[in-house]
């Protein structure tokens, strides 16, 4: 595959985040399968509310004092709440892409390798899709961003770095 398919956000304290975007070579817009797989849980400082975070606070459920998961997710095997449409068909979407929380944006659909991720690949198999074919390795590393987690917006994405990214 050679488009746009995967954004890499460097943080500043040097996490990576990941951000699909809106393409039809972007696979995840038609699957959704990790969204109804893993237990979803993430620090409560990232709920909305008297944390000050982003993930609007009546999508989670607390697990203790200091993390919380999204809703449907806290026993894994089940879909989240803020998952939209029917998995593995077009049209599958997260109600809450921008403010998803830090393991939904951290999970990669490819590796810096341009490996295909192995969770991927077998959550797929197991809802009838095609495995992800490996892409080229992600280039080198530029900047940015932080402004995801300071609610400003976020950068273009040509000043971003990404896996096999070709502006149309
Ligand atoms: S918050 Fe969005 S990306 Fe994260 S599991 Fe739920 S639907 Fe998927």
């Amino acid at each position: 595959m050679d488009n746009d398919i995967q954004i890499r956000l460097i943080q500043e304290d040097d996490r990576v985040f990941l951000d699909m975007p809106d393409s039809p070579d972007n696979p995840c817009i038609s699957c959704g399968a990790c969204c109804q797989h893993f237990r979803i849980s993430f620090y409560c400082g990232e709920l909305t509310g008297g944390s000050g975070g982003f993930v609007p606070v009546e999508l989670a459920t607390m697990l203790n004092p200091v993390m919380a998961c999204m809703k449907g997710t806290e026993a894994g095997g089940a879909r989240c709440i803020a998952l939209q449409g029917t998995v593995g068909q077009p049209g599958i979407a997260c109600a809450i892409y921008a403010n998803r929380p830090t393991p939904c944006r951290e999970f990669p659909t490819w590796f810096d390798d341009g490996s295909p991720n192995p969770d991927c690949q077998r959550l797929r198999a197991a809802i009838g899709l095609p495995p992800l074919q490996a892409v080229a390795p992600a280039q080198a590393g530029t900047d940015c961003c932080k402004p995801l987690l300071e609610g400003e917006p976020a950068p273009p994405y040509a000043v971003t770095h990404a896996l096999n990214r070709h502006q149309p």
